[in-house]
């Protein structure tokens, strides 16, 4: 874990005061290959990657102040999910622009509505950090995808029409990018739509920029709860105590936060380091509800791991970690498939109402259902859920 006063000699001599202030941070966010340049030691795979794709990268200084800057060819996870590479303009097999469908499932322009009683409102185009694993790369970072007021009066009156709609992701880019008042009449709009009972914010500024955890943000904002956080913390160098402190003002306010690893080759595709996020994450009141297959946005081919990678990691989880440190193994199928929760395979043999099971560490076990228990159907049995 980095200690938070890390700050990289660059920025040495910013007043504390600027430093801390999450206007300041996005302002002077790092654009250009030419800035990055100055401060970081290239290797010509990242100093190719810089318009590879159409997808541009933008880094916090507080985000770049976390990345191993020193050495050429590093493979820092931080600098590797903000600094571009050559690869991502080669296609993967199964690459698409659009992976989870959005696009297709959108009554209105700014919602995407892909489950009966959930939406997901696109609010801002912009985020501190563009992570070169986004599902949204097609449109995150571009401002003529930024939403404006009449698509905000559009996708109320659309809420107001689909009471089925209960559950209300806020989401983007990041839409803690947007001022505090925008974001507030925001939640206060949704907040008024009677068949709306949960709103969800779907941000990573906890982990590349904590200082926009202002009490001015959650002030107004606690008054509107139930209000969720969904947060994506991917590697335990994000795990600053700024960061921390960031969780602690939400969780303090009332919010209740979750979060979401996405897996990624070479970065965090292991055991260990998926034990370290998430007890971090716990200690700091917030749940790591999924861990997510990377999603096969073009560009990304090099990021992504085998599906097998999660079963293995997920399985070692087990016997190592509180149940409530671990999270669900997560493939959203791509096309709109929705998401399908993955488990290792502990069933070993059924015979009548009587189950054999290995457990985490290899052991066997029977389980007897009970004598009244309703004969299931082979299909039925076949899908069962396996709690472990
Ligand atoms: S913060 Fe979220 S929406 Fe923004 S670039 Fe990262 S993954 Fe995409």
């Amino acid at each position: 874990m980095l200690d938070a006063s890390i700050r990289h000699p660059r920025w040495a001599s910013v007043p504390d005061a600027q430093w801390s202030d999450w206007r300041w941070q996005q302002r002077n966010r790092v654009s250009t290959l030419a800035e990055l340049e100055q401060f970081v030691a290239l290797d010509p795979r990242e100093r190719d990657g810089v318009g590879a794709r159409g997808f541009p990268f933008a880094i916090t200084p507080y985000y770049a102040s976390l990345m191993d800057c020193t050495r050429a060819g590093s493979s820092c996870p931080i600098r590797r999910q903000a600094i571009p590479v050559a690869d991502e303009g080669l296609p993967s097999l199964g690459d698409m622009e659009d992976p989870l469908g959005e696009d297709d499932h959108r009554p209105v322009e700014i919602i995407s509505h892909r489950y009966p009683d959930r939406a997901l409102l696109y609010v801002s185009h912009n985020c501190p950090v563009y992570c070169r694993h986004c599902t949204r790369a097609r449109k995150v970072g571009d401002v003529a995808s930024a939403p404006g007021r009449g698509a905000l009066d559009e996708a109320y009156a659309y809420l107001r029409r689909t009471p089925a709609i209960r559950d209300v992701l806020i989401s983007g880019g990041d839409p803690l990018s947007l001022s505090d008042r925008r974001l507030v009449e925001i939640c206060q709009a949704l907040r008024a739509i009677p068949s709306v009972e949960v709103l969800r914010l779907c941000t990573r500024n906890p982990v590349t920029l904590p200082q926009r955890i202002t009490a001015e943000l959650l002030e107004p904002l606690r008054e509107l709860h139930p209000i969720w956080v969904s947060t994506h913390f991917n590697h335990p160098r994000e795990c600053t105590a700024e960061a921390g402190r960031a969780l602690e003002r939400l969780a303090d306010a009332g919010f209740a936060i979750g979060n979401q690893t996405v897996l990624l080759r070479d970065l965090n595709d292991d055991a260990e380091t998926i034990t370290a996020l998430n007890r971090w994450l716990v200690r700091h009141r917030c749940r790591p509800y999924y861990l997510f297959q990377c999603d096969p946005v073009r560009g990304s081919g090099h990021l992504r791991t085998p599906i097998e990678t999660g079963l293995r990691i997920i399985d070692e989880l087990r016997g190592r970690l509180s149940g409530l440190a671990i999270p669900q193994f997560v493939v959203d199928l791509p096309g709109g498939g929705g998401k399908v929760a993955l488990t290792p395979d502990r069933v070993i043999s059924r015979e009548g109402r009587r189950w054999r099971f290995r457990n985490a560490h290899g052991r066997e076990y029977e389980y007897v259902d009970p004598d009244d228990a309703p004969a299931a159907t082979p299909r039925r049995a076949a899908s069962l859920p396996l709690v472990m």
